[in-house]
């Protein structure tokens, strides 16, 4: 898991195309090369890459989607259309072929036909325009909601509430919802897929909306109520971890969604091999769905993470898949709250988006709704930036993140974990607020970063990291406490808070953290908290401590945890809550205690910091100063001195640093805006000069240092490993090359 868009969901290595097959990609030897005709033959096959045993998504570097309406057919215009994406220098288009409407004259029963369509073959036409223009077609189909005629004809195929009636849709309420464990999917969906294989050379299937990462809602239709029947019992009304057979319908959900995934992936690949099914895993970092176990049946994941609204900030875009072709969709039009389907969201926000997607590892996918629009305004911001792309293009092409410090993704404690005061809405007040308040130290202290999924936490995964920051990982499997007392024998660092390790994977409390020994921490009680007006004392002098001239007292965590400490000194100590009004009661009655708000300590060559509050939550909700000071500092001591990677001038910045295929890529985007935490950006605020220092492999030489927007060669200067240089500034988004 690379940091970014699950996700930022992750901080994983992405696929890395084989050089060789660059190579031919950019000489003009086109592993991509199509049939020229406009009217494909049925079945026809599409030349595949020969070269190499790459799939061509997995060098797929920029990524298209115009989704169309029932009633585009009437007036879409296919050639202007392949224009268009031919100008982006996409790589795929992805292009409404059915599900709900088919866009193309279907034989299939209970398919319904748009009723626009006449004689045209939208879905044909399209396909053939961008195939005409050496751009691969996906067909973009949706699983989700069918008409009432099929609801009559095939009663089976659909969700029921509790009283048995089916699920209309809520804006569009002559649409049903259909249901994953029925024939819709093992039978219907696969008919209509092998017609579209049949007839169009299609080079793979992407439904929308399913499966999505949200929690899995409960259906009552007879298909789900066996199921719950041979999982022993009846749909419970929570989806809640603390009951056994939600967990156990939890673990069935995530089994079916991977057999239909599998199904599909099967289904598009009978008549092309090189072809691929790819679902619709929306969401941001916060995200129910077990990405990990997804993440063994997608050969292209998709992170459906459009914009943001309300209060999730602008570095939300994340990926957390390891060793998967990453794609992060960016809706051009103005995906907020409220929400406006057909004018474009602001060119700042919309270009920083994709440059996120980009600097984090993954393809860009930019995504218009609507096939005749009246806003053509974001046309040319995806032009420009993707034109940009291509024309910079080996510098994308990442081998590995270079960043030392690894945050660990807590996928269960997302999904599951929630305190009395802190159930979802999410963003704030949810489950991600812990990954949140460290997400905004790190970017404050300039920390570059990879996301590391609880699933794939092992001795491999950490080596490379001088140290892992756990945000209150709270339900961690026995399997993966070890890994991290394994990664700590072995000489890692350690920043962890809260309840971390406190439960099992599936919620069952343990009567000590799983990682006591690891903190020199032990419970000593149940939580306490929420508190406001609550302290922590500075026993001791600390390295971690060193800013806090001045003071006695530190804000105190919003909840802690009450512990004991195994044989460290006391440096930090935890002042109970008191009063905060009326201003005459507002002293504490106990003012010194020897209970640790924090335990610092050094074990081998290890240096670990335990919070027993939730510091980062605390530090999200309330912006505080101090509790971002004292999380960066204790970041920079688990973590050591002489970063491989430093920036140093003015604003708040995300730093991605990628070893490439000609040498290194630091990428910096520019998050210094009043609509950073709250979007949505409409206009950039261009940061002065930053001090860059860069180490790179041992004996390697720097020739260049360039800027690519705009291009500009750099001075620098290489002493040993390092290579330092002023870069000028940042508008939006920069990326250095050094090759
Ligand atoms: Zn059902």
């Amino acid at each position: 898991m690379d940091r970014r868009s699950f996700l930022r969901l992750t901080t994983a290595s992405v696929v890395t195309p084989t050089a060789e097959f660059l190579h031919k990609l950019h000489t003009g030897e086109d592993p991509h090369r199509l049939n020229d005709s406009p009217h494909f033959a049925d079945g026809l096959a599409l030349p595949q890459n020969s070269a190499s045993s790459s799939p061509w998504y997995a060098v797929m570097r920029r990524c298209g989607q115009i989704n169309y309406n029932e009633r585009d057919p009437l007036t879409i215009d296919a050639e202007a259309w392949g224009d268009y994406w031919a100008s982006l220098k996409v790589d795929a288009v992805l292009l409404n072929g059915g599900g709900i409407v088919a866009f193309y004259p279907t034989q299939v029963p209970f398919h319904h036909r748009s009723q626009f369509l006449g004689t045209r073959d939208l879905f044909g036409e399209m396909v053939a325009a961008v195939k005409r223009r050496r751009i691969r077609a996906v067909a973009r189909m949706d699983c989700n909601l069918a008409y009432e005629d099929t609801l009559k004809a095939h009663p089976e195929w659909f969700e029921r509430s509790q009283d048995g009636s089916p699920r209309p849709h809520s804006e569009s309420p002559w649409l049903f919802a259909t249901c994953m464990f029925s024939t819709y999917f093992s039978e219907q969906m696969p008919a209509i897929y092998r017609e579209i294989s049949q007839h169009y050379p299609v080079d793979g299937f992407f439904t929308n909306g399913w499966p999505s990462t949200g929690a899995p809602h409960i259906c009552y239709c007879e298909n789900c109520r066996r199921l719950f029947e041979k999982l022993g019992g009846v749909p419970p009304a929570e989806t809640d971890a603390s009951n056994p057979l939600y967990r156990k319908y939890y673990q069935a959900h995530v089994d079916r969604v991977m057999e239909i995934w599998r199904l599909w992936d099967s289904v598009a690949r009978e008549r092309n091999p090189q072809s691929v099914y790819v679902g619709n895993l929306g969401g941001g970092l916060d995200t129910v769905k077990d990405l990990k176990q997804i993440s063994q049946v997608a050969a292209w994941f998709n992170a459906d993470h459009q914009g943001r609204s309300g209060e999730t900030p602008i570095w939300d875009c994340q990926s957390v898949m390891q060793g998967r072709t990453i794609t992060n969709v960016t809706g051009a039009y103005s995906n907020a709250q409220p929400n406006w389907r057909h004018v474009s969201k602001a060119r700042a926000e919309m270009t920083l988006w994709l440059a996120q997607t980009t600097a984090s590892g993954m393809v860009p996918w930019f995504h218009w709704l609507g096939g005749s629009p009246e806003d053509n305004r974001w046309r040319e911001v995806g032009r420009s930036f993707f034109n940009w792309l291509a024309a910079n293009e080996p510098n994308f092409r990442n081998r590995r993140s270079v960043a030392e410090l690894a945050v660990l993704y807590p996928q269960r404690t997302v999904a599951f974990y929630s305190r009395p005061e802190s159930r979802r809405p999410r963003h704030r007040g949810g489950p991600t607020d812990y990954l949140q308040g460290l997400y905004y130290a790190l970017l404050e202290g300039r920390f570059l970063f990879d996301f590391v999924h609880e699933g794939n936490l092992d001795a491999a995964a950490l080596q490379k990291y001088r140290a892992l920051l756990v945000p209150n990982a709270a339900y961690l499997s026995d399997g993966q406490c070890e890994a991290i007392r394994q990664y700590v024998n072995s000489g890692g660092s350690l920043l962890a808070t809260f309840e971390t390790s406190r439960y099992t994977e599936w919620g069952e409390p343990r009567p000590d953290f799983q990682l006591a020994g690891v903190f020199g921490a032990h419970v000593a009680g149940e939580v306490i908290g929420p508190r406001g007006n609550s302290y922590a004392r500075i026993e001791a002098p600390h390295p971690i401590l060193e800013g806090f001239n001045g003071t006695a007292l530190l804000p105190g965590a919003e909840n802690r945890v009450p512990v004991r400490e195994d044989f460290v000194p006391l440096v930090l100590s935890v002042v109970s809550n008191y009063p905060a009004f009326p201003p005459e009661m507002v002293y504490s009655r106990a003012p010194r205690t020897t209970e640790p708000a924090a335990i610092f300590r050094e074990t081998g060559k290890s240096r670990i910091a335990y919070f027993a509050g939730d510091v980062d939550r605390t530090c999200w909700r309330s912006g505080n100063a101090d509790l971002s000071q004292l999380l960066q500092s204790a970041v920079n001591w688990v973590r050591g001195p002489d970063p491989a990677i430093s920036v140093s001038g003015p604003g708040l910045i995300e730093t991605f640093a990628w070893e490439t295929e000609p040498g290194y890529a630091l990428h910096l985007l520019n998050y210094t805006n009043p609509n950073a935490t709250h979007g949505a950006i409409r206009r950039a605020y261009p940061l002065g000069p930053q001090q860059v220092r860069f180490r790179i492999a041992s004996g390697r030489v720097i020739k260049n240092v360039r800027a690519l927007r705009p291009p500009a060669s750099l001075k620098f200067q290489q002493q040993a490993d390092f290579v330092s240089f002023e870069l000028p500034g940042i508008a939006d988004y920069e990326v250095i090359a050094l090759t």
